[in-house]
């Protein structure tokens, strides 16, 4: 049932997610809602998409509403949480899930493709914090996760522009987590390595066989494994977890 686990449990805790209409931030939306959270499904243009993952979680028993923002948007961002804030009256949780590729060897690499990389992946988790972070410290509460990947700690052949964004947005949540830490906002980075979404439907059979080979175990993710783990750290059991980067990618890549 939505919202009756005890361990991990969201109950009463308002939560945006970003890009919350496909692939990896439709299955964080529904763990935190199953988990009891009320969830605003951000969407840039999935309508129907992002209508189906409310009316999923209604049929659970849960809460939730869609909202059309384009978060590289410095003021749709900002309309967005202040939806939030007026359906709602608080925010709990920040997942900065919103992204997107435009692969390319570097000198093949169309300015536009750089600046579309770089605004949807790390400007809109500066303009989500932004208009979200002062309402969580008025309540000195706050949970904030960003998706990051692991090309952001490894780098990838033909995602110069992705990867320099996934690595900013690792130095930006660790700057968050020491600027916020004092008000009791926890910041920190979920780093999935390869999960079969829409983002990597394109990859060729060859590559797809490259990175299950060399990952230890052998397989590709789900988009439900990185849901949990985001769960996990914006949940009471994760309240001294800050700065930290969990790479969710079957050992991939492995840090420390
Ligand atoms: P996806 O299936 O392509 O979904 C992308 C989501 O982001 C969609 O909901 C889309 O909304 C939304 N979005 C894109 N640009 C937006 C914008 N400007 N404003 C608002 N929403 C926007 O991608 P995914 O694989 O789930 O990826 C989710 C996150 O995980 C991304 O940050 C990605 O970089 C990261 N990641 C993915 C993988 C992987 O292997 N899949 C690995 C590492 C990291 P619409 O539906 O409205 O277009």
């Amino acid at each position: 049932m939505w919202g009756r686990c005890v361990i991990g449990s969201l109950v009463d805790r308002v939560a945006i997610v970003t890009g919350g209409s496909r692939g990896i931030g439709r299955a964080i939306a529904l763990e935190l809602a199953r988990r009891g959270a009320r969830v605003v499904v951000n969407f840039r243009s999935s309508a129907e998409a992002a209508s189906q993952v409310v009316d999923e979680v209604k049929a659970g028993g849960g809460e939730a509403i869609a909202v059309q923002a384009d978060v590289s948007d410095t003021q749709q961002a900002a309309a967005l949480v202040k939806r939030a804030l007026d359906t709602f009256g608080c925010i709990d949780i920040l997942i900065n899930n919103a992204g997107t590729t435009r692969d390319q060897l570097l000198p093949l690499m169309r300015e536009q493709d750089w600046d579309d990389v770089m605004r949807t992946n790390l400007k809109s988790v500066y303009n989500c914090c932004k208009a979200a972070v002062r309402p969580m410290m008025r309540r000195r509460y706050g949970r904030i996760v960003n998706i990051s990947s692991v090309s952001g700690i490894a780098g990838q052949g033909g995602q110069t522009n992705y990867a320099a964004s996934k690595a900013g947005v690792i130095g930006f949540t660790k700057s968050l987590a020491k600027e916020l830490g004092p008000r009791n906002i926890t910041s920190n980075v979920v780093a999935p390595g390869y999960i079969p979404t829409d983002l990597t439907a394109d990859l060729p059979d060859t590559l797809r066989h490259k990175v299950i080979e060399a990952t230890p175990l052998r397989r590709m993710g789900t988009p439900e494994e990185v849901a949990e783990a985001v769960a996990f750290l914006v949940s009471d059991e994760a309240a001294f977890i800050t700065g930290a980067v969990l790479t969710v990618d079957g050992g991939l890549v492995m840090q420390g």
